[in-house]
């Protein structure tokens, strides 16, 4: 906690929730063969949460001692008032860190007024090296975008970039020399995911999952060494080599005792809290972020909500909750 700032949320089991991941909306322009195979469907419903009720629902969770914010999705670089969502987010008082996950490909048009509005951090999804592996699982030939956003947020002096790959069986397996080779003087943090079962994946899931703990076991062959943990810090277990300029982190959700380490909650592009990625319900919060009047009514039903956290998610006995793909809440 810094002085003058609230101490962040915390539940009934000891957790501190630091870290909200917002979703700015469920469309997509790529269709990842685990997320979204056949694209993006448009489905009906409300729109997505506004600028207005996105900072007041940011000023909620401040106020609650949250101080870093993901905006994902969907894809959140599709939404075209991302820079104002930006701007209003980090205006927040108590709002240290304002970071995106996206698949990166208009990071070449947008990066530099995203960082001019107060973006911190950057998460880029890049599930292979290899360009035609990387079209093959996108459909869509435009890791030479990708790349060329790195080297623009490098440039830029953007604090955090990490990239994020997930673990596919049969499919991007081999790729581990590879990786250390582009870590090597590349100051960049991989995150290796483990692939994460959901309500469409079913069939993909049982053929390409791989477990992280093969990859961690590599990695100590190769010299690498685990990082001690800070305080608040999520789920990632961090490695490092005093080779590499780079890192890299292993995101283990089937792992023992993952969830003893969430430090993060999540709501939707239509404003429903969710506690865990895979839970069984949502929390309306969309009708108190209609007004500044409505503001204790918000905290009141954040911390109410929050006393209802599960100790940890049902992944292990296949109950993947409610949702039917990542691109769904956001990862
Ligand atoms: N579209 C953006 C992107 O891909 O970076 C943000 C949303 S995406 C849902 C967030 C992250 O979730 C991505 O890194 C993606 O690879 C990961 N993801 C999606 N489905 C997954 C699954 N079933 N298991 C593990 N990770 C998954
Ligand atoms: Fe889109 Fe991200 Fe899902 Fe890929 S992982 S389909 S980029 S939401």
């Amino acid at each position: 906690m810094i002085d003058g700032d609230a101490p962040a949320l915390g539940d009934s089991f000891g957790r501190r929730f630091p870290y909200l991941r917002l979703s700015l909306t469920e469309a997509c322009n790529f269709s990842c063969s685990y997320c979204l195979p056949d694209g993006y469907q448009g489905e009906a419903g409300p729109r997505f949460l506004g600028v207005a009720e996105i900072q007041r629902l940011v000023r909620g969770f401040a106020a609650l001692g949250m101080h870093k914010i993901r905006l994902t999705g969907g894809e959140p670089s599709l939404r075209k008032d991302l820079e104002q969502i930006i701007e209003a987010v980090a205006a927040v008082p108590g709002i240290r860190k304002v970071a995106i996950t996206t698949n990166g490909t208009l990071l070449p048009r947008r990066l530099p007024g995203w960082h001019r509005a107060g973006l911190t951090a950057l998460n880029v999804s890049m599930d292979s090296l290899q360009r035609d592996r990387f079209h093959a699982l996108t459909g869509h030939d435009r890791q030479p975008e990708i790349l060329q956003g790195l080297q623009m947020a490098q440039a830029l002096g953007i604090a955090s970039v990490k990239l994020n790959a997930v673990l596919l069986r049969g499919v991007n397996d081999d790729e581990l020399p590879q990786w250390m080779e582009f870590l090597r003087e590349r100051p960049v943090s991989v995150r290796f995911i483990e692939l994460m079962r959901t309500g469409d994946n079913e069939a993909y899931f049982l053929q390409h999952h791989r477990r992280a703990d093969e990859v961690i076991t590599q990695l100590l062959e190769a010299g690498w060494s685990e990082r001690p943990r800070y305080p608040d810090a999520g789920p990632a277990r961090e490695f490092g080599h005093p080779g590499h300029r780079g890192t890299v982190g292993i995101i283990a959700p089937y792992a023992r005792d993952f969830c003893s380490s969430c430090n993060r909650l999540r709501v939707t592009a239509r404003g429903d809290l969710r506690l865990c990625l895979f839970g069984e319900f949502g929390v309306p919060l969309r009708p108190l972020l209609q007004s500044d009047d409505d503001f204790d009514a918000l905290l009141a039903r954040i911390t109410t909500q929050l006393g209802l956290k599960a100790a940890g998610h049902g992944l292990h006995q296949g109950q993947t909750g409610l949702i039917p793909h990542l691109a769904s809440i956001g990862g």
